[in-house]
């Protein structure tokens, strides 16, 4: 920090307000967390000087012996995590490890069939505007009318539009996901099953949330989110699919791997093997139930009426305020948060009815239930009375105080 103090103080001034930004406010984008400073260390390194294109043992590149044990060490942690035959830790980000897939197994014009983005899927599951949507033909399913995965319509749909590739997995989806009734539905037209388990990563490795690995063909994560490593993406596969996929990530798609990322997934993922993180993990759980009941307390409705994960979506039409409104007077208050379209809702995609909270973060920096019913409890009380600068400002003093008594990096 000094040096970039010294070579860029402009530079250094934003990076001293943003960590001060996640010092102060309580987090709950449920896409984020706050990597281990292992983790940024070794992202901080040396390794991000190397060229390494190619795979372990066989580079395009001399002088790769050190980062070949970085690699491997990776690989063979994240298949142990997760019981995968093969593993492949180069892609640079989610999207990324899910064009890998596709340019993989599929080629323009095919068939896909992913969650709706509408209902809680993400842009790489088909979105018209991303390349998957542009590329492929896309078949959606969505939810029933208790909110949870319509199986029996994904099914359905399956069956008539008979689709190359089916994905499970979503951005914004509270409930466990039957990865065995898709891979039999998968089996049942011949596709290939691809699960993104982007979110859920960390909960399935402590062996909290079903395991996609033994059901699907493929998983693609990404590394940043609940699994609580430095941003990036990978990509476990049956033994069968390793060629396919890995030509696919290079040369298909990347050129040289990001080795200073590697080296610091090989870091998360040894502290993922280790059993607090199963305690960590197990509080993540136990905090998202606690946020999401107070809540429902609180007068607020929850997709879906529960969380199974760490994710939620709430409902903010009871309280009269649009997901927009909702994320700027939280962000006033000192509590960051994101909007999201609900199940039909009838704002746009701009405005949103609802918000997606998470618990990741703020179970990293040390909240337990006290600290989780508190939070929601600051959530409600500036939902309750948006408009009123003086109830925003009270707020914001009690984040404040707990916030300091939470220090992320000490
Ligand atoms: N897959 C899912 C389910 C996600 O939620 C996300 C990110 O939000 C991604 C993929 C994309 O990851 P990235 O932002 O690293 O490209």
């Amino acid at each position: 920090h000094i040096l970039v103090e010294q070579t860029d103080p402009e530079l250094f001034a934003a990076i001293q307000a943003e960590n001060a930004r996640q010092e102060h406010h309580i987090e709950l984008i449920a896409s984020e967390n706050y990597a281990s400073p292992a983790v940024m260390a070794a992202q901080g390194s040396q390794l991000t000087n190397k060229y390494a294109e190619g795979y372990p043992g066989r580079r395009y590149y001399g002088g790769c012996e050190h980062v070949d044990v970085a690699e491997q060490l990776a690989i063979d942690r994240v298949k142990q995590i997760f019981g995968a035959e093969a593993a492949n830790v180069q892609p640079h980000c989610g999207a990324s490890a899910n064009e890998a897939v596709f340019l993989a197994f599929l080629k323009p014009g095919d068939t896909i069939m992913g969650m709706s983005l509408a209902e809680g899927g993400h842009l790489t599951h088909g979105m018209a505007l991303n390349m998957s949507g542009k590329w492929f033909n896309v078949v959606s399913y969505g939810l029933n009318d208790k909110e949870e995965i319509d199986y029996d319509a994904m099914e359905r749909k399956a069956h008539e539009t008979r689709p190359k590739l089916i994905i499970a997995g979503a951005s914004a989806y509270a409930l466990r996901i039957d990865f065995e009734r898709f891979a039999k539905v998968a089996r049942d037209v011949g596709a290939i099953f691809m699960v993104d388990m982007a979110h859920y990563a960390g909960l399935i490795a402590a062996g909290i949330y079903p395991n996609p690995v033994p059901h699907a063909d493929v998983v693609t994560s990404t590394t940043h989110k609940s699994l609580r490593g430095p941003r990036g993406g990978i990509i476990l596969m049956k033994a069968a699919h390793e060629k396919a996929i890995n030509s696919a990530i290079f040369p298909g798609l990347q050129g040289g791997p990001l080795m200073h990322v590697i080296a610091a997934k090989a870091v998360a993922f040894k502290e993922a093997l280790a059993p607090e993180f199963k305690a960590y993990q197990q509080q993540v759980l136990k905090n998202a139930q606690i946020v999401a009941e107070t809540l429902t307390q609180r007068g607020l409705r929850i997709v879906s009426g529960r969380t199974e994960s760490h994710v939620m979506l709430v409902d903010l039409r009871a309280k009269g305020i649009t997901g927009k409104e909702a994320e700027a007077v939280l962000g006033d208050a000192h509590m960051t948060i994101n909007k999201n379209a609900i199940p039909n809702d009838p704002e746009k995609p701009m405005v949103t009815s609802g918000v997606r909270i998470g618990t990741p973060a703020m179970t990293t920096r040390g909240f337990k239930d006290e600290e989780a019913r508190l939070t929601a409890n600051l959530i409600a009380d500036v939902l309750d009375n948006p408009r009123d600068a003086a109830n925003i400002a009270a707020v914001r003093e009690k984040v404040n105080a707990l916030t300091s008594r939470f220090p992320v990096y000490r």
